[in-house]
């Protein structure tokens, strides 16, 4: 199964991202992640990136698609996966789709969790990304067993520079701009479908689990 995450940066799609992969039995990609992991180890590629992130933009598509490819060229990715973050340009869509028609495949479907920007204004400012393995909290909605301390690893919480709210409007825009586009992509593709990001996060999960199938 290969399915994608829409949504604003914040709706929640990581969230769900990682419990559709615990359930399925697929493993979760994130184009974030692995780009700050090239970050944090000084890679080529994250030097590069560092850049773009910092300010909210995207990285250019010419880095991020070769990354992804990649990615789910390996083995684990034979089941399908789930990915997270990635399209987030038409150009980007079209060369997975390219590169999936020419193995005989195609994408599953695409997920969009839908969330007002109002709600992302507030929800950012409350996120925790762990510094050492990527986890990511909330303050209010999602807290740690201990403030400030990842649950999975024991390392410290931040508030990543590209959750500050200078950044976070800038990343509305982009998404905006950008990214939204690919909503109606994949509905054109037959693949779409939907759920309100605003409620709790199990019904949010719930809502995805009716979507999927048991
Ligand atoms: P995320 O963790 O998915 O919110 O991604 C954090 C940042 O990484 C974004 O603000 C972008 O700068 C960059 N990024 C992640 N995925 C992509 C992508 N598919 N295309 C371009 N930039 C990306």
């Amino acid at each position: 199964m290969k399915i994608i995450m829409l949504g604003a940066p914040g709706a929640g799609k990581g969230t769900q991202a990682k419990r559709i992969a615990a359930k399925y039995g697929i493993p979760h990609i994130s184009t974030g992640d692995i780009l700050r992991a090239n970050v944090k180890g000084d890679t080529e590629l994250g030097k590069k990136a560092k850049t773009f992130m910092d300010q909210g933009l995207l990285v250019p598509d010419e880095l991020v698609i070769d990354m992804l490819m990649d990615r789910i060229g390996q083995d684990d990715c034979k089941n399908g996966y789930v990915l997270d973050g990635f399209p987030r340009t038409i150009p980007q869509a079209e060369s997975l789709d390219a590169a999936l028609a020419k193995a005989g495949e195609k994408m599953d479907m695409a997920i969009d969790v839908d969330v007002p920007d109002e709600n992302i204004i507030t929800r950012m400012g409350g996120r925790r990304a762990c510094v050492n393995c990527g986890a990511t909290y909330h303050v209010v909605f999602n807290p740690t067993k201990t403030e400030g301390i990842c649950d999975a690893c024991g390392e410290k919480l931040i508030l990543r520079d590209d959750d500050k709210p200078e950044t976070v409007q800038k990343r509305l825009n982009v998404y905006h701009e950008q990214t939204q586009p690919l909503i109606a992509y994949y509905s054109k593709a037959g693949i779409l479908k939907s759920v309100d990001g605003t409620m709790e996060m199990d019904r949010v999960f719930d809502a995805i689990v009716r979507i999927i199938g048991e």
